[in-house]
């Protein structure tokens, strides 16, 4: 079956054609056929970059002011007799949707129906900044693709197994009653996809591991999954909390919130703007909010990018402590996401200091694991340390599979 795997921005349209089936999901087989972008959507100077699998990548300039134009576009692309991988639009089976917040009301996909959008447009108040667009995509597409099924992952569904023990915020109870206010988590698809994979890696069985799952990209986040459900998760209410990011600042005391508005005389949309966009790596180092031109400035002596690079790898060290009370031990902790996949460095120095919990890491097979699936402990080590590219459009993908052929 042919996916058409969509991720709607405010400004953008990601995509990707997945090839998948059932016996392909078993075996890892299945395969990305055509993957791009549209960006700058509502602009005369839209980019769209596509690249069919094995072919060359091209990018065009032009005039694209919505979601619905991106995805005719996106459609004529893939159709193209010269540059396409399939002959018509009817060859995709079915449309995945990125959907970033399920709320409490979803914790699985589901496929798309007036409810299900109704339940979706209720949650969006929770995520003001991404509901409405992935929403607005769904619509663009369902226009466009009529009459195939269209599924919604969303990013928190995977986490609404996490015990209230995890998810109350230790605020009045009527604010979670109320107003929904709780931790949620994100990155859910990742996490899941790396705890899956990892059980085919080591042949365990999920009802006999405990992992802890570090999705370390621009936004990063750590999963405690016992036994195959997640029990927690360092993100909450939004992205916001958790490990250092890139331009985010993770966990921090609320009052410096109020006294820093009061110093800087700053409106609530620019105390938002800080935490979210000018802290984090980039706001410690002032250098940047990409982990590799960080460690480039550390290498070259700059403190303040060492001490950024620091609080990254310590506060991750710090969840994985927590994580691992939190399940009473841990048997496999796995690193993804593009710092995750690409940087021994730092996956040596949040372990190092670990070996008195069994994380032990061999230098030289943490040096060649870089970006494929590896195991970096030492054979026979407690606890199994993996490196797992992780793959959110695939999970994507096989959702809407399992949904169409209703195993899921
Ligand atoms: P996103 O969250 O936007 O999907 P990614 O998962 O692509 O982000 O991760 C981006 C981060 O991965 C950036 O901080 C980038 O610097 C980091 N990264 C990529 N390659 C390396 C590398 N070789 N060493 C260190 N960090 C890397």
């Amino acid at each position: 079956m042919k996916v058409l795997v969509l991720n709607c921005g405010s400004s953008s349209v990601k995509y990707q054609l997945i090839e998948t089936s059932l016996a392909q999901i078993e075996s890892n087989t299945d395969r990305v056929i055509a993957r791009g972008a549209v960006e700058r959507i509502g602009t005369s100077s839209a980019i769209h970059s596509y690249r069919p699998e094995g072919g060359e990548k091209s990018s065009e300039v032009k005039e694209i002011l919505e979601h619905r134009v991106a995805i005719t576009e996106i459609i004529r692309t893939l159709t193209d007799p010269r540059r396409g991988v399939i002959r018509e639009a009817r060859e995709i089976d079915a449309v995945g949707h990125r959907v970033v917040h399920g709320g409490e009301k979803f914790a699985r996909s589901v496929l798309m129906r007036d409810e299900v959008v109704r339940q979706v447009e209720e949650c969006s108040e929770l995520a003001p900044l991404h509901n409405p667009h992935n929403l607005r995509g769904y619509r663009a597409a369902r226009k466009i693709l009529p009459d195939v099924p269209h599924a919604a992952v969303f990013d928190t569904a995977y986490h609404q197994t996490m015990p209230p023990a995890a998810y109350v915020y230790g605020l009045p109870y009527v604010l979670y009653t109320r107003h929904g206010i709780r931790r949620y988590g994100f990155h859910g698809t990742s996490h899941r996809f790396v705890g899956w994979r990892s059980q085919s890696i080591l042949g365990r069985r999920r009802e006999d591991s405990r992992l802890i799952t570090c999705h370390l990209g621009n936004g990063a986040s750590v999963c405690a999954i016992d036994h195959g459900r997640s029990v927690d998760t360092s993100m909450g209410f939004t992205p916001l909390e958790g490990l250092l990011m890139g331009s985010r600042c993770g966990d921090l005391d609320p009052s410096v919130i109020f006294h820093v508005m009061h110093k800087e005389d700053l409106t609530e949309q620019q105390a938002t703007t800080l935490l979210n966009k000018h802290s984090g790596l980039y706001g410690i180092s002032g250098v940047s909010n990409d982990m590799r031109e960080v460690l480039a400035e550390e290498a070259k002596g700059n403190e303040r990018a060492r001490l950024a690079a620091d609080i990254f790898c310590y506060r991750l060290k710090k969840y994985i402590g927590a994580y691992a009370a939190a399940m009473a031990g841990v048997d496999t902790l796995i690193f993804t996401g593009g710092i995750g996949e690409n940087s021994p460095a730092v996956r040596a120095r949040a372990c190092a200091g670990l070996e008195f919990m069994g994380v032990h890491v061999d230098a030289a097979r943490n040096e060649t694991a870089i970006g494929t699936e590896a195991r970096i402990s030492p054979d026979g080590a407690p606890v199994a340390v993996l490196v797992i590219p992780t793959n959110e459009e695939l999970i994507i993908a096989r959702d809407a599979l399992r949904l169409v052929e209703g195993v899921l």
